[in-house]
């Protein structure tokens, strides 16, 4: 079962059972191979070995779905292993490819998402894993080399340009500049919801301007109404303003939504019960 190395390009996958090749239709993002797809694993498998398969396994999926995947599962195989076996399903899809080099970098191999994101810059689009090079420099602290890509690529090379641009300038005390490159990012692409998350911290913890807060929270409960930490964002700012059942009915809405982060989950559940036992 185990192959060669990663290479970090993409190769035609095999049934990560039997190691037959198998076929993939690649459709605007969303893949098909083989019988099925084990986002978990990670991998496919042929019509023939579908009937051992214990853990998920799809027929369609998008590279969206991917992402989320690659970000957050705890995988039966090691990272780079992981990343290849995305590659060699997806080929250069450059979400699924960005993805898989901030995993690498995460569980402490930065110098294979560096050599990544070269092999995928080869094939292109080069802005785009440009400004994917300066988020993981940025991360890193190399605020240096990550301005010189950020000032060689525009807005239209990424759609995240504004966030990293912020964060690069938040990071160089610019806080002006900054918060003006995250306005701009949420007013470009308000449906991705990372785009909120960085002045959600700077009006909360930074400033602790929760009227402000407060304001943007209700933005981002209205652009997504399923999000769980943006409705209790919004019951913390509203309770930090000392209007306490009010920021209780937001709170025990953020409850009723489905937890991405059990812990956090579990403390909204905390802070209700002790705001309900008068302790706050
Ligand atoms: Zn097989």
């Amino acid at each position: 079962m185990a192959r060669t190395r990663p290479d970090y390009r993409p190769r035609t996958p095999h049934c990560c059972d039997c190691g037959r090749q198998l076929e993939v239709t690649r459709d605007q993002g969303t893949i098909a191979a083989g019988a099925a797809i084990l986002p978990e694993f990670p991998g496919a498998v042929c019509e023939d070995c579908l009937v051992l398969i214990e853990g998920m396994a799809v027929t369609d999926f998008k590279a969206e779905a991917a992402v989320h995947f690659i970000h957050a599962t705890n995988f039966e195989v090691k990272t780079p292993v992981a990343v290849q076996n995305y590659l060699d399903l997806y080929g250069w899809e450059p979400v699924v490819v960005g993805a898989c080099a901030v995993r690498l970098h995460a569980d402490g191999k930065p110098s294979d998402a560096f050599t990544l994101l070269k092999n995928a810059r080869a094939e292109g689009p080069a802005g785009y894993y440009d400004v994917e090079r300066a988020a993981l420099l940025l991360i890193d602290g190399e605020t240096g080399q990550a301005h010189d890509l950020l000032t060689a690529t525009t807005t239209k090379d990424h759609p995240r340009w504004h966030h990293w641009n912020g964060v690069l300038a938040h990071s160089v005390g610019r806080t002006d500049a900054a918060v003006e490159h995250w306005r701009l990012q949420v007013a470009g692409h308000p449906d991705d919801f990372e785009s909120w998350l960085p002045l959600s911290f700077h009006l909360m913890q930074e400033l602790e301007d929760f009227p402000a807060a407060e304001q943007y929270f209700r933005g981002a409960v209205a652009r997504h109404p399923k999000h769980q930490e943006f409705r209790a964002w919004l019951g913390d700012a509203i309770l930090r303003q000392g209007r306490r059942d009010e920021a209780l009915v937001e709170l025990k809405a953020a409850l009723e939504l489905e937890a991405v982060d059990e812990k956090f989950a579990a403390g909204i559940d905390e802070l209700i019960a002790k705001l309900e036992a008068g302790e706050d």
